[in-house]
């Protein structure tokens, strides 16, 4: 059986393209089928892009395991050392080294078509089918899990296992008729690149306010990546304004911290919400990525959850291939739900957990907390049990996330 079974994945974001990577390199043969793949020969646009993550050690593992890491080393990205993070109501703070736990950095920023670009450069070695188009249709074929995809060129497929990886809206989900439960943040989230006037010193920096975190990411060359969450109805009005008012705004906010600040791209808005499927997998089908999962942005988790989902998902159904199990059985993606849902459902909770301690503005709750966070930045043992788990050194960690697993094949 091991010898017929194929997987298919959709969506080549940077969740889809790491799994596809990582099925691949497992021996599966996989195809990846994406509407909006991107563009290989492109030369690096010399400014930045506006949409970045930020990437825990764990991450940067997954992607070296897959071999994609080099190429985006021989793109850019940023590595920051040091992480502050303080309270507007209040003189509450706390700061992480890389030193409290015995590394160099904390974690990387890098743009997100940088990393999803890197893996698609990685499939091309890897020689992975991939097919641009979306899913029309998808239907069971028999009992075993196998399943036919119709694609809008008209092509069809068959795969023994399918895996949607088709992002926060994924059409492929709403076809399955797979129940989701979703909770609105009450937050918009603007993004955009801006050089303030000292230097980020390496360092992600965030304050929380009332009306939610303001964080300012370290980029190449003094420009920072700012990720500002706040209510609906303030981002509609700091949208609406012209560059100077919203820079007066955004210096402000910031506390002067780094000086004044210069906005140098265009801003974007996300609205947040959180998101949960019911269900990560059924017979020959999984979820991984947004398209199971959503989160507030506020501790950068989103795509590194996707990635160890990646990670995860690519070692369970190896391990069965390998054993020439059918990887589309249920009982075989189960062991992958158990392993992701538990852990996501968990960063979940204490991200929502997060957002509403520091919306409170209740003088005796704003005590407690700046409390709360003088303590912590003093107790050493807690705080550098907090930055292993934060960063990805601790955990039920997938061989791909641990440092220096190599992948079965290259
Ligand atoms: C403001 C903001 C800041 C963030 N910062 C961080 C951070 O610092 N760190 C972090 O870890 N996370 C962060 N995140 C979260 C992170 O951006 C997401 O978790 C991540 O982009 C999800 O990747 P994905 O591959 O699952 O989905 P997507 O990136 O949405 O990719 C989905 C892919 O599916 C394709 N697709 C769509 N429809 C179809 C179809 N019908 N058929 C086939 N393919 C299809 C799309 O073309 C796309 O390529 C942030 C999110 C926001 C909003």
């Amino acid at each position: 059986m091991a010898m017929e079974q194929s997987a298919v994945v959709v969506g080549g974001g940077m969740v889809g393209a790491a799994t596809a990577c990582a099925l691949q390199l497992q021996g599966i043969p996989v195809t990846l089928i994406d509407p909006y793949p991107p563009v290989l020969d492109e030369a690096l646009p010399s400014e930045y892009a506006i949409r970045v993550s930020a990437l825990t050690l764990a991450s940067k593992h997954i992607l070296q395991s897959l071999g994609a890491w080099d190429y985006i080393t021989a793109a850019r990205l940023q590595p920051f050392q040091q992480m502050h993070v303080w309270d507007a109501q209040g003189n509450g703070e706390i700061h992480f080294h890389g030193d409290d736990i015995s590394q160099p950095y904390l974690g990387y920023l890098v743009e997100n078509f940088v990393v999803q670009k890197a893996l698609w450069q990685r499939l091309q070695q890897l020689s992975v089918c991939t097919i641009k188009a979306s899913v029309e249709s998808i239907s069971p074929l028999g009992s075993k899990g196998e399943h036919r995809l119709v694609l809008d060129d008209g092509a069809e497929l068959r795969a023994s296992l399918v895996i949607a990886a088709d992002g926060a809206n994924s059409p492929l989900r709403k076809m399955l008729g797979i129940e989701m439960a979703q909770h609105d943040y009450q937050h918009t989230a603007i993004v955009a690149t801006v050089k303030p006037e000292l230097s980020h010193d390496n360092t992600a920096w965030q304050r929380f306010l009332s009306t939610g975190p303001l964080a300012f990411l370290p980029l190449p060359e003094g420009f920072c990546s700012i990720v500002w969450s706040t209510t609906p109805e303030q981002a509609d009005t700091l949208m609406s304004l012209p560059d100077e008012a919203f820079e007066l705004q955004l210096t402000q906010a910031f506390d002067g911290r780094l000086g004044k600040v210069q906005v140098c791209s265009q801003r974007g808005a996300h609205p947040l919400t959180q998101r949960h499927v019911s269900t990560y997998v059924q017979p020959g089908i999984a979820l991984v990525g947004d398209a199971a999962h959503t989160i507030h942005p506020l501790a950068g988790q989103g795509v590194n959850l996707g990635l160890l989902d990646a990670a995860s998902i690519a070692e369970v159904v190896g391990s069965a291939f390998l054993k020439k199990q059918n990887i589309g059985e249920h009982l075989v993606l189960r062991r992958y739900e158990r392993w992701r849902k538990g852990n996501n459902a968990m960063m979940m909770s204490a991200m929502s957990a997060f957002k509403s301690l520091f919306s409170h503005t209740l003088l005796p709750v704003t005590l407690v907390r700046n409390l709360g966070l003088k303590w912590m930045n003093r107790a050493k043992p807690l705080k550098r049990e907090i930055m292993l788990n934060a960063v990805g050194l601790r955990g039920d960690l997938p061989d791909m996330a641990k440092p220096y697993f190599k992948a079965r094949k290259s």
